[in-house]
């Protein structure tokens, strides 16, 4: 799919989501001399928004360079569930790697929710934060038992949530699948106002925000020499990527792919019409969906994912169709909804065959670290990510790092 290097955000997403309307404008200096700073990060998106923060906060002396407005490439576009249940289910991932290390990681991700849930509340962000509990559906037409298994193995991997049969589901939640599993700990939140607040945080202690292309990165004395379009440099004592879905070309990583991808807003719909604890609605397989509501009582509906429209033009062209196929997944979800887009709108999506992140060092570039928090759980993993290159730039690792390393082989089976 087109996605290059230079693809701009313009050419990542389309259409309107409703948190666009809220941006302001971040005021940025131009490079106009070459600097020195400890620790660059490329890409003020959600990624390295957490990045910026989480760096300054820990000291460090932090410099974020983007080239368009901060916030308003893929993380404008997001639908923003903050979900710890990985793309790919425990059973899958069990598979791919064994239950230990799948099970690990399902604790790392649950963990990270639940950090940024302690960060947004103990910096009071004001994002639109809320915790919510996700209800995981049995895809329509599966077997209802493969996700007992799933519940099964996720509870002896220790993670929290009840299985809920046919009558569980229609009694509690009005909804007609086959079963489901309801979980605590996730939770949803406006991607654009969480990307803005961590970096006027990231400000507050000393980080610098600064509008410039990065064009090429060469191993220095000092660290990286990273060129930007302009002609001017920065030499960094460490760089990390958090470019989103355009990654440099020179950077080898066998798992990834794009897609594109739809939703849609309705308008705010009447009070009590809204199903119960506005739970995070989910569902696996490949003609998956999602729901989620908003803090104005929109609900917002996602999915119709199609790996072969390849450029924004292309999603555009079908954002008519698609749209009237997400009214009509949700009429078939909840039929009290009103069924009505006053939103919609499309993106490019990064995947892994693995449904895990990208994050680690750079092969082969010393002093070098990749943030790439691919698929459904992003933005999850974008703050997973500055948590895990927090520790590696301080000099520490855990073993588990290796499992998200950006070089790693396409599993069997994927
Ligand atoms: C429709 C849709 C729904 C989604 N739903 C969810 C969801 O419900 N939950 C979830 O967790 N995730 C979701 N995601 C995924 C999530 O949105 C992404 O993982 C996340 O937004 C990626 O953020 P980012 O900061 O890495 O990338 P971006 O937001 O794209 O930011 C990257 C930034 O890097 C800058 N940049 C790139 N190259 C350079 C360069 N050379 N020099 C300087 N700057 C550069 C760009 O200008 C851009 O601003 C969804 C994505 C889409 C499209």
């Amino acid at each position: 799919m087109d996605i290059s290097p230079d693809t701009t955000h313009d050419g990542l997403r389309g259409g309107y989501p409703p948190w666009r309307r809220r941006q302001q404008a971040a005021g940025r200096p131009l490079l106009a001399a070459n600097m020195r700073c400890e620790v660059l990060v490329v890409g003020a998106g959600i990624t390295g928004s957490f990045m910026a923060e989480h760096l300054s906060a820990r000291g460090h002396e932090v410099c974020v360079l983007d080239r368009e407005r901060p916030g308003l490439g893929s993380t404008a576009a997001s639908t923003a569930m903050l979900l710890w249940e990985i793309d790919t289910p425990l059973t899958k991932l069990t598979q791919f790697y064994g239950f230990e290390r799948a099970a690990d990681l399902y604790r790392h991700s649950l963990r990270a929710v639940s950090g940024l849930k302690e960060l947004v509340q103990s910096a009071d962000l004001p994002c639109g934060f809320r915790p919510r509990h996700s209800l995981y559906l049995a895809e329509a037409g599966t077997n209802p038992r493969e996700l007992l298994a799933e519940h099964r193995l996720r509870e002896r991997a220790g993670l929290p949530g009840s299985h809920l049969d046919h009558r569980r589901l229609l009694s509690e939640f009005a909804l007609t699948r086959e079963a489901a599993l309801l979980s605590p700990g996730s939770a949803e939140v406006d991607p654009v106002l969480l990307s803005q607040a961590l970096l006027a945080r990231a400000g507050r202690h000393g980080a610098s925000l600064l509008a410039g292309e990065a064009v090429s990165y060469e191993a220095s004395a000092g660290g990286v020499l990273v060129g930007l379009d302009n002609g001017c440099a920065i030499e960094a004592g460490k760089v990390v990527l958090a470019t989103g879905y355009t990654m440099p070309e020179w950077l080898d990583a066998p798992l990834h792919a794009i897609s594109s991808t739809w939703a849609i807003a309705t308008p705010p719909q009447p009070p009590g019409t809204l199903w119960r604890d506005r739970v995070l609605i989910w569902e696996a397989g490949e003609n998956y969906s999602y729901a989620r509501t908003t803090t104005d009582n929109r609900i917002v509906i996602g999915g119709e994912d199609d790996p072969d429209l390849a450029d924004q033009s292309a999603r555009d062209e079908a954002m008519a169709a698609k749209a009237e196929v997400l009214v009509g997944k949700l009429a078939g979800l909840w039929p009290k909804a009103i069924p009505r887009a006053d939103f919609q709108w499309s993106g490019a999506f990064g995947e892994t065959a693995d449904g895990l992140p990208l994050i680690g060092p750079v092969p082969g570039r010393p002093r070098m670290f990749a943030a790439y928090g691919y698929g459904g759980n992003g933005i999850t993993f974008s703050y997973m990510a500055s948590r895990m290159i927090g520790r590696l730039i301080a000099g520490a690792r855990e073993n588990w790092f290796d499992y998200l390393a950006v070089d790693r082989p396409v599993p069997l089976g994927a």
